[in-house]
């Protein structure tokens, strides 16, 4: 039977969708965007905080958000989605790793995150305490295709390695 200190880096994928609706705030990256539509759900519905938590608990083979912070607590209505990234991110540490760095890539037609990015990667590195340049993040659109596309939704994708210390 291995264990963590037979594997001092590990790699773990996140991905998440939410619908977006009009009536409700869209928030991203922990920064809330100006937009007619805004993301359904549980929580504050943040899509990329919700992926990086599960790259980072997939990473530590921890299972998913939903089995540790379930979407139908009321403990967890309307929730803050940065206290979710750390709670993650604290069971991963537990375990005896730290974050190396994450990838993430954020799909959404409109409005356009770009002109966010820096503050999503200061207010991620900021709940985890590590260096901005571990925190990447991209953005692109659906070119009119598939729900992305056609503002059905918003959905991102993100990588995390981490390190047994
Ligand atoms: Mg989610």
């Amino acid at each position: 039977m291995s264990n963590s200190t037979t594997h001092p880096f590990r790699i773990g994928f996140g991905v998440d969708i939410h619908q977006l609706v009009e009536g409700r705030d869209l928030i991203v990256g922990g920064v809330k965007i100006e937009s007619d539509l805004g993301a359904l759900g549980h929580s504050d519905a943040d899509v990329l905080l919700h992926a990086i938590c599960d790259a980072l608990l997939g990473a530590a083979n921890l299972r998913d958000i939903g089995y540790h912070f379930s979407d139908t607590d009321p403990k967890f209505k309307g929730i803050d989605s940065r206290i979710l990234l750390k709670e993650s991110y604290k069971l991963v540490k537990e375990k005896g790793y730290r974050l190396g760095n994450i990838d993430s890539t954020v799909l959404l037609e409109a409005p356009k995150l770009n002109p966010h990015i820096t503050s999503m990667q200061q207010i991620i590195a900021e709940v985890l305490e590590v260096d901005v340049d571990l925190i990447s993040i991209k953005a692109t659109r659906g070119e009119k295709m598939g729900f992305v596309g056609e503002r059905k939704g918003i959905q991102a994708y993100a990588n995390a390695l981490i390190y047994a210390v």
